[in-house]
């Protein structure tokens, strides 16, 4: 009963949201594609489908309003609430619609087609892994997001490969950031502390139960850097206790021969996010100053892709195949 009460009082939540809830059967305005899922997790599974009346694709985000027996509500409505918050960045999912059922609320999502750039992170093929220059110019748009975000006070607290999606596959789209289910409200009178978020990216001061701010957040694109630059999670071990030790401990290898190919800023950009102080690490404003971010290397065949219409660069390119198919889970 107590750990009930305890729970429903989560502090930092947004309750106020200006989109009216749709009543309405979801299912006679949209036709979901049938077959493979967008995405899924705990408490939500994500599906493409089609605007009837205007044959706009979406993305459908089914949330379920009951979780462990209580009523998360309240929830679902600050993930609203932030989203919409946030219409106002390039870099953050659109919010199409909303609708409410018995036990579920549809959010209807922006499609982003590229999918999570988790597959790019982890693929060992040469034509879909990520150059630095890409990593470069998705980091400086994932910062300006997470920018936007932390001048409106908002954390995002669980960004990980998984939550940014891009806009195309191939050729390499935009970036679009999602799943604001952990995402909470900071300010300065009141502290916030919960134990959440995903293992491998999660910030010392969260396993340590310490005050979470806009600072948890660069930890995690630290990290992000780091996996998108070498596809090594630097942190993940064998299992939830070595993961989290080697974070306490800051168990982070510098040596990695995929780190020594880089730039050498790229290597103190990492270096200035994953620092154990909260207060140490840099904010998303410096990090978009940081010369990693500012030398852009387009001497090299970036300046003449670029000018080149797609069909040439096609013809040209012997980095990338637009032609592939991407493997999108
Ligand atoms: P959860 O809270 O369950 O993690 P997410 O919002 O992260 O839910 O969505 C789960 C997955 O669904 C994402 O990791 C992504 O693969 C896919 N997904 C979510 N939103 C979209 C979207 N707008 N376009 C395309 N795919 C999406
Ligand atoms: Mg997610």
């Amino acid at each position: 009963r107590r750990r009930a009460l305890l729970q429903r009082s989560v502090s930092g939540l947004l309750s106020e949201i200006r989109i009216s809830i749709n009543s309405e059967c979801f299912t006679d305005h949209y036709t979901v594609i049938p077959g493979k899922e967008l995405g899924r997790g705990k408490f939500a599974v994500v599906r493409k489908c089609v605007e009837k009346c205007t044959g706009q694709e979406y993305a459908a985000k089914f949330m379920r309003k009951r979780r462990k027996g209580q009523d998360c509500r309240m929830e679902i409505i600050h993930e609203i609430a932030v989203l919409e918050l946030a219409t106002a960045s390039p870099k953050v999912v659109g919010l199409h619609e909303v609708y409410e059922m018995a036990s579920e609320m549809v959010l209807v999502l922006e499609f982003a087609a590229g999918g999570e750039i988790f597959n790019q992170c982890v693929s060992h093929r040469e034509d879909e892994a990520f150059t630095e220059e890409d990593v470069k110019r998705l980091m400086k748009q994932i910062l300006e997001g997470v920018a936007f975000l932390h001048q409106n006070n908002i954390v995002h607290l669980d960004l990980k490969p998984q939550n940014i999606l891009l806009t195309s596959s191939s050729p390499l789209g935009d970036i679009k950031i999602v799943d604001f289910g952990l995402s909470r409200r900071v300010c300065n009178h009141h502290e916030l502390r919960e134990i959440m978020g995903t293992p491998e990216y999660v910030a010392p001061e969260v396993l340590n139960y310490e005050p979470i701010s806009t600072a948890t957040d660069m930890w995690s694109i630290g990290v992000l850097a780091y996996v998108m630059l070498t596809g090594i999670s630097p942190f993940l071990g064998e299992d939830k206790q070595e993961t989290f030790l080697n974070i306490s401990q800051l168990n982070v290898s510098y040596n990695e021969e995929e780190l020594q190919q880089l730039d050498r800023t790229a290597l103190s950009f990492i270096q200035t996010l994953l620092c154990k102080q909260p207060q140490d690490r840099a904010t998303a404003e410096q990090c978009l100053r940081h010369p990693w971010l500012q030398s852009s290397n387009s001497q090299e065949i970036q300046t003449e892709e670029e000018i080149l219409p797609l069909e040439d660069q096609v013809a040209s390119s012997t980095t990338s195949s637009p032609e592939c198919p991407s493997t999108t889970s």
